[in-house]
């Protein structure tokens, strides 16, 4: 009731700076609870047990994991911003979010997710690649490659100019892609998690993930890893099908396991 008057209401400059601190709490609790989960468990705890399967042998430099939560606070306010955004978006009537849902259209929620992810691919993967441009890269994308061996803490270390463009693509999709709100939810939530996975620095997926079918098609932390190593390849952020389709896969990747 209260929630549903005070959605109403978004429209109002204190309803929507409430709902973007509020947003900017949730954005910043979920990133130091699973980035801080997977640093801790995989880096510290478990790190003698997981060092067989450390990608990177060389160490992070001095200070970086302060850097890289740094930039990714600015970041968290930058999404908690575009959230905020989308949802007043939502009720002013400009998206194709909906909120009720029949057992008849329930087939409808994994196509909808999928659709995203694939359109969100499609958005980032080109992104990915303007913003190597040299011209354009001191500007936009620098900051996320200062991380050389990155991190759990690298997941949201971008330059606010280029937090701004990926903060972009979720309310651009739902302005088009009919898509229930927990599905939205359920969307940020995997966008955190693969972003901590595919910065881990520690390959977490098993050997044959690569020559896989299925598995091929996904990205994970060696893929990502050998981007952060050599530039110019592995632009991707789930799937690999863009670096298959444009030949921007790594050779190194194709060739072994990446150690
Ligand atoms: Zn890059
Ligand atoms: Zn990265």
């Amino acid at each position: 009731m209260f929630i549903n008057l005070f959605l109403e209401n978004l429209n109002t400059l204190p309803a929507f700076t409430i709902a973007v601190a509020a947003m900017f709490g949730v954005v910043v609790f979920r990133y130091f609870l699973v980035a801080g989960l997977f640093y801790f468990y995989f880096h510290v705890w478990k790190k003698e047990a997981y060092l067989a399967y450390k990608i990177s042998s060389k160490a992070y430099t001095r200070g970086q994991f302060g850097r890289e939560i740094g930039w990714s606070l600015l970041t968290s306010f930058v999404f908690a911003v575009a959230g905020g955004g989308m949802v007043l978006m939502w009720q002013i009537g400009y998206t194709q979010i909906y909120a009720l849902i029949s057992w008849q259209d329930i087939w409808y929620i994994p196509c909808s997710l999928l659709l995203a992810m694939l359109l969100h691919e499609t958005y980032y993967y080109w992104l990915h690649r303007l913003m190597h441009i040299p011209k354009l890269y001191r500007y936009f994308h620098k900051v996320h490659h200062d991380s050389l061996v990155t991190s759990p803490w690298t997941a949201f270390s971008f330059q606010p100019s280029e937090a701004v463009l990926e903060a972009l693509a979720l309310p651009l999709i739902v302005c088009f892609v009919p898509i229930h709100y927990g599905v939205v939810v359920f969307l940020l939530t995997l966008m955190t998690l693969s972003s901590v996975i595919n910065h881990l620095d520690i390959e977490l997926y098993p050997p044959y993930f690569q020559k896989h079918w299925f598995w091929r098609w996904w990205i994970g932390a060696t893929h990502h890893a050998l981007h952060h190593k050599e530039f110019r390849y592995n632009y991707g952020l789930y799937f690999t099908f863009w670096d298959r389709l444009m030949r921007t896969e790594s050779p190194t990747y194709s060739q072994k396991r990446f150690k």
